[in-house]
């Protein structure tokens, strides 16, 4: 079984799509989504739709829950993408196409899990809103222990925009440390992250996703460009949505 890992992609129609597209051509059976389909990017109902069409399933980010039930913890420029959103999907006049996505969004899971993974948007501990930042590895070995201790074996999250996996020790790897592919061995508990598709912070621009081979018991870290210049001229062209958010996707920060 070939599993593609999507997350946090934040309403990047086009990366998104170059992000299918290559996933097309990898033998994949099935693709599953971490969450955060929506938020910053101008494109949140093209993305929903195109989620709701490809994935088996999607986890609840808290850029979805700001938009379908209330912006928590956000920034000024967050909160406004958020209320901007939201709008897309009420301006809808297709009741029916409405009313489809709002049921979509409202079904999206808190938690999921198959084989030995547990999936959730940001932490074991906290789903929907805490993050695991690789410096956390190095810095709070206290928190790292309080989040391992609720991961049976393997983990998936999103949320921090940054690939990579980090084990028990506590340690954290990037791809480029493994030669973008994870061996699933050893007794380490794991937590991985495939990145984001719409939004990567580290660094990189281009677009971020993962593929669990059961099989050869792997996971593999993909990077892919996509055309950021037509992203950062949509968002520029929406007042509610701050230039920065273009802005960021240019560098990947
Ligand atoms: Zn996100």
């Amino acid at each position: 079984m070939r599993t593609a890992i999507v997350s946090d992609i934040h309403g990047n129609l086009e990366a998104l799509e170059v992000v299918l597209a290559d996933i097309e051509g990898r033998n994949v059976d099935r693709i599953i989504c971490l969450g955060d389909i929506l938020g910053y990017g101008p494109d949140p109902v093209a993305c929903v739709d195109r989620v709701a069409e490809v994935c088996e399933w999607s986890l609840l980010g808290n850029h979805d829950y700001g938009a379908l039930y209330e912006p928590t913890n956000f920034n000024a420029a967050a909160e406004q993408a958020a209320y901007w959103t939201r709008a897309q999907f009420e301006k809808e006049p297709d009741e029916e196409a409405a009313a489809r996505r709002w049921e979509f969004l409202g079904g999206l899971k808190v938690r999921v899990s198959f084989g030995d993974f547990l999936c959730v948007h940001g932490s074991p501990r906290r789903p929907i809103n805490e993050y695991i930042f690789p410096e956390d590895a190095i810095n709070s070995p206290v928190k790292m222990q309080q989040i391992f201790d609720r991961v049976q074996k393997w983990c998936m999250v999103g949320h921090t925009h940054v690939p990579g996996v980090f084990t028990n020790e506590p340690d954290f790897y990037p791809p480029e440390d493994v030669d973008s592919v994870y061996k699933l061995e050893g007794d380490d508990l794991l937590i991985i992250n495939p990145g984001s598709v719409g939004q990567p912070r580290d660094m990189d621009p281009r677009a971020s996703y993962a593929v669990l081979d059961e099989t050869q018991s792997h996971v593999e870290f993909h990077r892919l460009p996509y055309d950021v210049d037509s992203v950062v001229k949509k968002i520029h062209a929406i007042p509610e949505l701050s230039n920065w958010l273009g802005d960021r996707l240019l560098e990947g920060r």
